[in-house]
């Protein structure tokens, strides 16, 4: 079976095009080009602006050639991640407005795109507490209409301040809590900093291990790559260059062939520094997979 392994991409710019009658938008098939320029076959795109409450639009077009596209020249499957004001947690009434409105459109737009996955952080609690946070956190989750074809994954958090999702124990009250048919992505750096070893092969052994017996890996759905610029437990969200960074080559080189993890989708958030980007860690990967 063919590894699948791709990058977060962006959508934007414009198509060209010889219809000058349209305005210049964002087009969601450029996603697909970038995708198959950076040597992947899956991946992760941001409908719209992550940093400010935007709705998703894409037009039919746009939407019917990002599926053929998909379809003939990757892999997939693709993961929408929806928008980083998103706050499933909060206990504040404006925020959870903006935050259902905001995962609704992701859905929606997923459904649209044939994306099957929309992927959110659970958010901060704020004060709430633990157990409120889960609770408010599976409200929300509940009250979505959630397009048949399309599922909400919960991914795994750094675990700073009063973020929820940095432990596996808040992966599990999750699930416990909704009654929605969610699934889990884990982010190997976040993971790696919210206090679980994935350094050496032994250590992510453990970890899923103990991700099985918590969550259940059955729930596991996609995985975010990343290496780490911060060590195991320290809550600090700052991504590497794979095989670079404090999981390094050994704990990179056990995440991608291990027998739980090898067949799930993985998707690089990696940064670009000294001229290696998205193809560098792409390819990277590869090497570090036995049958690639
Ligand atoms: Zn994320
Ligand atoms: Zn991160």
């Amino acid at each position: 079976m063919t590894m699948k392994v791709g990058a977060h991409v962006s959508i934007s710019g414009t198509r060209v095009s010889s219809d000058d009658e349209k305005p210049p938008y964002d087009d969601i098939r450029n996603a697909v080009c970038r995708q198959v320029n950076f040597g992947g076959n899956c991946g992760q795109i941001f409908t719209t602006s992550p940093q400010v409450w935007a709705q998703p639009d894409i037009s039919d077009e746009a939407a019917d050639g990002f599926r053929e596209e998909s379809d003939a020249k990757l892999e997939g499957p693709w993961v929408i991640h929806s928008s980083y004001l998103v706050n499933l947690c909060t206990p504040k009434e404006d925020l959870r407005r903006k935050s259902m409105e905001s995962m609704q459109a992701e859905l929606d737009a997923a459904d649209k795109l044939g994306v099957p996955y929309v992927n959110v952080h659970l958010g901060a609690h704020t004060g709430a507490g633990v157990e409120g946070g889960l609770d408010n956190a599976a409200d929300v989750i509940d009250d979505l209409e959630v397009p048949d074809d399309v599922q909400i994954l919960i991914e795994s958090d750094a675990g700073s301040g009063t973020k929820l999702g940095g432990e596996f124990d808040h992966l599990a009250g999750i699930i416990d809590r909704t009654e929605t048919d969610i699934g889990i992505c884990i982010d190997t750096a976040h993971t790696l900093v919210a206090g679980n070893d994935l350094t050496t092969p032994e250590a992510v052994d453990e970890t899923v291990g103990r991700f099985d017996d918590v969550v259940g890996l059955e729930y596991l759905e996609y995985i975010h790559l990343n290496d780490s610029k911060h060590d195991v437990g320290t809550h600090k969200d700052e991504h590497a260059l794979i095989g670079e960074g404090y999981i390094g080559e050994d704990g990179m080189k056990a995440i991608v062939n291990h027998p739980e993890l090898r067949d799930l989708p993985f998707a690089l958030e990696t940064p670009t520094e000294d001229g290696r980007g998205f193809a560098w860690n792409i390819q990277k990967v590869k090497e570090l997979r036995d049958d690639e």
